[in-house]
């Protein structure tokens, strides 16, 4: 009945576009099959770029839009525009509520993905003779890891890499003279997340990009967090950077302006010219957030999600999960199934019930389901009964 109903405004939908956009040839048919795939229930579980609510796709294209939008459009708006200073600011405020950010804290925005903190959170953070330890649970965690290294003297101090990152490690060796401990607090690539903070004697210095904004923080050992903001909270080249005060200021470094998370303090996040889309999705994006209910709101859907998809996995003895069950994310749910074969059965079994996005990443192979704050209840029951109906 519901796909009856929406078959006439798609095809006007359709017509619309023809006629507005006058696309050629494939890109007719291409336009079409987004525009339908979005508005019949159609699901994304991308690692990030991640799904994006509907709505904030409307007010995207609303807020760019000159013929629709009653100020500025925003990609004319320059970043020393009160309205863009104030977006920002909002943006501040609204990070400080949601994650209950202490005051001894500083907040930035700045126009970078998250890979760039792998070597400036060490070459403001690390002063000489002193060193940063590594927690090794993943891709990024490593990445990191050797990024630091041409800021100052970094070494492992513990590693779950000879399991094929299968867990969390847990047991550390700490050295003398560590400044802090780094972390990855959810392992996008291999499915695995850190349920609480290691218990640590130093400051804990944190990649939050997977699963920032999906739970609340403790912030009572935590020296800095960064994340991008493709999963939770945008689209790419933006980062979070939330550093307590104390950590800076200790390098005895000549560092350069823009490498030095000091002048971006300075100048309120607007040290060059910033990424006004950017920083207008993450302003939509937190807003849609508190509005949902905040943080609570989403730790009780993402647990909820993820046992949907973790039980459908334990229950077909052709899936197999690819993590140890305490360690197991609940932001990026890793899997595979026993041949090629399979997993290109079931990824067209998915593809029909309007699932995509599946696969694994490139280095991995396999599948990986993200199940970040906008993809809703609904998306991971259907993805359950994708799992749980699959024969092969
Ligand atoms: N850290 C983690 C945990 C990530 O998942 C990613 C991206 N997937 C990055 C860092 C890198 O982010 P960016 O591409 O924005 O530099």
């Amino acid at each position: 009945m519901k796909k009856n109903f929406k078959a006439p405004f798609l095809f006007a939908s359709y017509l619309y576009i023809l006629k507005n956009f006058s696309l050629q040839g494939s890109a007719k048919i291409c336009s079409l099959n987004l525009y339908t795939k979005y508005f019949m229930q159609f699901f994304h579980f991308s690692s990030g770029p991640a799904f994006l609510p509907p709505q904030i796709h409307q007010e995207i294209q609303a807020a760019c839009n000159p013929k629709t939008s009653s100020k500025t459009p925003l990609l004319l708006i320059s970043h020393r525009s009160d309205e863009f200073l104030s977006l920002i600011q909002q943006n501040i405020l609204l990070a400080k509520k949601l994650l209950d950010i202490p005051d001894n804290f500083h907040i930035l925005f700045l126009p970078t993905g998250a890979s760039y903190h792998f070597y400036l959170s060490a070459l403001n953070l690390l002063p000489p003779l002193h060193s940063a330890a590594f927690i090794l649970s993943g891709y990024w965690s490593k990445k990191a890891y050797l990024a630091a290294a041409n800021a100052g003297h970094t070494y492992i101090a513990a590693s779950s890499e000879p399991d094929n990152f299968n867990h969390i490690p847990k047991k550390l060796n700490l050295q003398q003279n560590t400044q802090y401990l780094h972390i990855t607090s959810n392992n996008t690539i291999y499915g695995t997340q850190f349920h609480q903070l290691p218990d640590s004697p130093v400051p804990i210095v944190a990649d939050m990009s997977s699963d920032i904004f999906s739970k609340p923080i403790d912030w009572s050992n935590l020296g800095m967090v960064y994340a991008c903001a493709q999963k939770n909270f945008g689209i790419p080249s933006l980062s979070l950077v939330i550093i307590r005060e104390d950590m800076l200021g200790k390098t005895q470094k000549n560092i350069p302006e823009i490498l030095d998370y000091q002048a971006h303090i300075n100048s309120n996040s607007v040290y060059n010219t910033h990424s006004v889309l950017q920083v207008f999705v993450a302003n939509r994006m937190l807003e849609w957030t508190h509005k949902q209910g905040g943080v609570q709101h989403f730790q009780h859907l993402s647990k909820q999600k993820s046992a949907l998809v973790y039980q459908a996995i334990d229950e077909n003895s052709l899936f197999n999960g690819t993590c140890i069950n305490e360690d197991r994310s609940d932001m990026n749910i890793c899997f595979t199934l026993p041949t090629n074969e399979l997993e290109n059965a079931f990824e067209n079994h998915a593809e029909n019930l309007g699932l995509s996005g599946l696969r694994g990443h490139r280095h991995l192979g396999g599948f990986r389901a993200a199940l970040y704050n906008p993809i809703p209840l609904e998306a991971a029951e259907k993805l359950a009964e994708a799992i749980r109906t699959f024969k092969g």
